[in-house]
């Protein structure tokens, strides 16, 4: 592959766990994962990564950048996948200070330590570098029916979440503007699929139908989003690394774009076929009040991937739906 020593920051996570079950197949690579395990984290995979011989964990929290310096001087990665951040917009709503702590100023450190190493690095080395930030389409803002998102679109974020990850990124393209450092971002849309933590959407629906409890929706489920399963994400990723344009954005969308209420009823649906029980889960559904500054609708507008590199999702809505009903079901010791 590209580099055989591999940073992945936020490894711990959804998305980052993903990538690093992925990596971690190749026994070439030597994977370390940094992270400060925190209430998002899964404990429980960690300890299956520990297991190999080609996994390295770093317990540390993207703030301390003297820390965090040598680290990245001593590790002297090829590559660097950044996922750390805090993720879920209510919790940002409710307090922003940790998102603008660890996903400004912790991509802020993060780029200070890969540029001093890479800085230091052989010619060779230097070009074959990559830090890919991963972030996400939320940076858009919302947008009216009929248009999508593209890479050219104008940041509007709404929430302190998103303001936090267009900062981070806005970050990271200076960085590669002013120093030269070998960048690419992903804006992806909304992730789904095995091992996400039961806060988000699609799993607290599965766990709360398993569990006949109510399922709350915000609003009057009208809200749109693009659902992206977490392998092409994954698919998508280790691509850009490979082959994308340094310097560049990419958009990569799941072509799942569906109401919240409609996706919510697909999964009661198809929680009726494969464990029903003595009631309907849709009967379950409870709308709630609205979240604030709730974004209306995002869509994604995939053709730069497609056309340059190739990349196109593998996973329909339905069939990543039901891989990811199927994984919660036989799973439950994992989200107890
Ligand atoms: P997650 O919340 O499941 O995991 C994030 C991980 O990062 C956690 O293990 C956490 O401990 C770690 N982390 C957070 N702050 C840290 C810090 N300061 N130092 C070290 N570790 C820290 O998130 P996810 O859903 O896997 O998302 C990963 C990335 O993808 C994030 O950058 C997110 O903004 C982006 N993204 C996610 C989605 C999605 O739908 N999940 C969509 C678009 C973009």
């Amino acid at each position: 592959m590209f580099n055989s020593k591999i940073v992945v920051t936020g490894g711990s996570g959804f998305i980052g766990g993903h990538l690093m079950r992925r990596l971690l197949k190749d026994p070439s690579n030597q994977v370390f994962n940094i992270d400060k395990l925190g209430y998002a984290s899964d404990l429980f995979s960690l300890k299956i990564f520990k297991e190999k011989n080609n996994y390295f964990h770093i317990n540390l929290d993207l703030k301390e950048k003297k820390k965090l310096l040598k680290i990245i001087k001593t590790i002297s990665p090829g590559i660097i996948f950044h996922l750390a951040a805090e993720s879920h917009v209510d919790n940002s709503i409710l307090d922003p200070s940790e998102f603008i702590q660890s996903n400004i100023v912790g991509t802020f450190n993060l780029l200070e330590a890969f540029r001093s190493n890479w800085e230091s690095m052989p010619k060779m080395r230097k070009l074959n570098s990559r830090f890919i930030h991963i972030s996400t389409d939320e940076v858009f803002g919302s947008i009216e029916d009929n248009n999508k998102f593209n890479e050219l679109s104008r940041y509007d974020p709404r929430s302190p979440y998103s303001a936090s990850k267009a900062s981070s990124d806005l970050l990271v393209k200076a960085w590669h503007n002013t120093y030269g450092i070998p960048i690419i971002i992903s804006n992806c849309s909304n992730n789904y699929g095995p091992f996400q933590f039961p806060e988000k959407l699609i799993p607290k629906t599965i766990i709360n139908c398993i569990n006949q409890k109510n399922i709350p929706l915000y609003g009057n489920g009208e809200n749109i989003r693009d659902w992206l399963y977490v392998e092409d994400h994954i698919d998508a990723l280790l691509l850009l690394a490979n082959k994308g344009n340094v310097g560049e954005s990419y958009c990569v969308g799941g072509y799942g774009e569906i109401k919240n209420i409609e996706i919510v009823e697909n999964i009661c649906s198809l929680m009726d076929e494969i464990a029903p029980v003595n009631i309907k889960y849709n009967s379950l559904i409870k709308f709630v009040q609205d979240r604030p500054g709730h974004d209306k609708r995002y869509s994604i507008d995939s053709n730069k991937i497609l056309k340059e590199l190739g990349w196109e999702p593998k996973f329909t809505l339905i069939n990543g739906l039901q891989k990811t009903i199927n994984w919660y079901l036989n799973n439950n010791k994992w989200y107890e």
